[in-house]
């Protein structure tokens, strides 16, 4: 069994006939009940639910104090290698574009982790470009291994794998996967991904599966808005996550929403995601998902990012750089996309405590 099965069911659905059909006393319904069904998600997504935004809001908010407290907790990405061998094309390191590309090595991790924990970061996102010849599990082995010398908490978020080499990782103190569809819509995935193995569809779409069988305690998904239908999108993503919360039990899911920044490509997309529609969509998670967590990036502005913490955000990236080297200037390298939030991480800090919010570098342990 594998979610494509819940795809497929829907692709026969008539969503503009229900969202026509769709009142708003039916929205005000989802937005009161204790447990969400589909619909109701699906509801909360409309366009006609824009207009109870505000108690959304509020319901969204008790929730979320509820379950997780008044807490954002924080990460950092790296990269360690902008190499790739495949072709999206929404993607400034697509292995077509002509730009500076950088592979760390070994001691240059290091000087890198080295850099980042002195901001107090203790939660790393590992990243790198697609490239197994250059980049395979021996050399991410040796990478966290590297890493967990200095952080608490290493996710990656690299090519897909086997469950047994997410064992492997597993193994050495990986705790987390993060691996987004980008898009769940088959037609669009196969025009956005001209060649390189992922442009197979099914084996990105069961990876989050492989990591939670691997026994990883974190695995946070997402679709990449810009790339397809948004409330398609964001249904299929939601559905996605309470699909695989529901079917394993030992590990916790949580849901992004990066929305296509500019890159090297320069892909112009087709489906704008605009602020309006991006808490809408956070609230109807938050209010679908209760014990998911909602991941905010560097993709979006400062301002725009504290106006989400109490909206039912849960984690939050800071004084992120999209290039591989750059915390401790390895040389030049050309970044993955622009990030909009500049801040440092204890700007960051600052301004969600001046929310009325904690911050958090560290709510568990890891025993191996
Ligand atoms: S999205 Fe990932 S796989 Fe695609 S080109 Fe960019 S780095 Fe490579």
């Amino acid at each position: 069994m594998s979610f494509y099965k819940e795809i497929e069911k829907f692709k026969g659905f008539d969503l503009e006939k229900y969202m026509e059909e769709l009142t708003h006393e039916e929205i005000k319904k989802s937005i009161g009940r204790e447990k969400l069904t589909k619909f109701d998600f699906l509801n909360l997504l409309s366009p006609k639910a824009k207009d109870h935004l505000e108690e959304m809001a509020r319901a969204a908010q008790r929730r979320s104090v509820q379950q997780f407290g008044k807490v954002i907790s924080l990460y950092i990405p790296m990269y360690i290698s902008n190499y790739c061998t495949n072709e999206c094309t929404y993607c400034g390191f697509n292995k077509n574009n002509k730009i500076d590309r950088k592979h760390l090595k070994l001691d240059e991790i290091e000087t890198e982790a080295v850099e980042i924990a002195k901001t107090g970061i203790r939660h790393i996102l590992l990243l790198t470009g697609e490239a197994e010849g250059l980049v395979g599990v021996d050399y991410i082995e040796d990478a966290v291994k590297i890493l967990k010398k200095h952080f608490d908490s290493v996710v990656v978020e690299i090519y897909p794998l086997e469950t047994e080499e997410y064992k492997r990782l597993g193994e050495i103190g990986v705790d987390g996967l993060t691996i987004y569809q980008e898009v769940y819509d088959e037609k669009i995935y196969r025009s956005v991904h001209l060649g390189g193995k992922k442009s197979d569809y099914m084996w990105r779409l069961d990876t989050p599966e492989r990591g939670a069988r691997a026994g990883l305690r974190s695995i946070n998904i997402g679709t990449l808005f810009g790339l397809g239908d948004l409330v398609k999108e964001a249904y299929l993503s939601g559905l996605h996550a309470e699909y695989l919360t529901d079917k394993y039990l030992n590990s916790e899911f949580s849901i992004s929403l990066p929305r296509i920044n500019e890159a090297e490509g320069g892909y112009k997309s087709k489906y704008i995601l605009d602020d309006a529609s991006f808490v809408q969509f956070v609230l109807a998670y938050r209010l679908f998902l209760p014990k998911a967590g909602i991941n905010i990036s560097t993709r979006e502005v400062a301002e725009f990012r504290d106006n989400l913490i109490g909206l039912g955000v849960t984690k939050f990236s800071a004084g992120s750089k999209t290039n591989v080297g750059a915390y401790s200037d390895l040389g030049k390298s050309t970044p993955q996309f622009e990030i909009s939030d500049n801040r440092s991480v204890a700007e960051t800090e600052k301004a969600i405590r001046a929310r009325g919010y904690q911050v958090i570098h560290k709510d568990w342990e890891l025993i191996v």
